[in-house]
């Protein structure tokens, strides 16, 4: 299907309402509040550009990425390279391929943290490092390139500066302590 430039001036704006609300409702219940958008609410706000993955069904440089029973939003429009929303994962593959593989696929397992892990972003880096430790994917030299990756990001009122969670994910990734 041939993209198309998004037709509401509102798009952007909508989009973010939804994602603060959602960051909101998550810190609070994620599970009590139903303000977050469905699926089929995020994709009516996105457009025809974004399509939806089933569970199972998403493969990332080769390898099969699952969350559980989460499916996956793909949106190339989509502001950062992966979100989470309570039931569901955005991921902007459109950005992401520019990465190395094993930084993808630590992506992935970043935003399913948050489905299963909450809001905090400390957290969500340390289950997808020990994620990718545990099945394999992620050693000492793709720890570098995750380092390498988040290293210059200045950091946010959500996410601390990447040097601070380089470190603290080279804690995770060392430690038997599970997240
Ligand atoms: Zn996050």
């Amino acid at each position: 299907m041939k993209s198309r430039k998004l037709k509401t001036p509102m798009f952007p704006n909508l989009k973010f309402a939804f994602f603060l609300f959602a960051m909101t409702c998550f810190s609070v219940n994620s599970l009590v509040y139903a303000g977050p958008p469905t699926v089929e609410e995020y994709l009516k706000i996105a457009g025809d550009r974004a399509k939806v993955v089933a569970a199972g069904k998403l493969v990332i440089e080769g390898k099969r990425l699952t969350c559980g029973r989460r499916p996956t939003v793909t949106h190339p429009g989509f502001s950062d390279y992966g979100g989470a929303f309570p039931g569901f994962l955005i991921l902007n593959l459109e950005k992401m391929k520019l990465l190395p593989k094993v930084v993808q696929w630590w992506i992935f397992a970043h935003e399913c943290a948050h489905q299963f892990r909450g809001p905090s972003e400390e957290i969500a880096d340390c289950f997808a490092v020990q994620r990718g430790r545990r099945q394999g994917w992620l050693k000492e030299a793709g720890m570098d390139q995750i380092c390498r990756f988040i290293s210059p990001a200045r950091g946010d009122s959500l996410h601390p500066p990447g040097k601070v969670r380089c470190t603290k994910m080279r804690a995770c990734f060392a430690t038997k302590k599970v997240f």
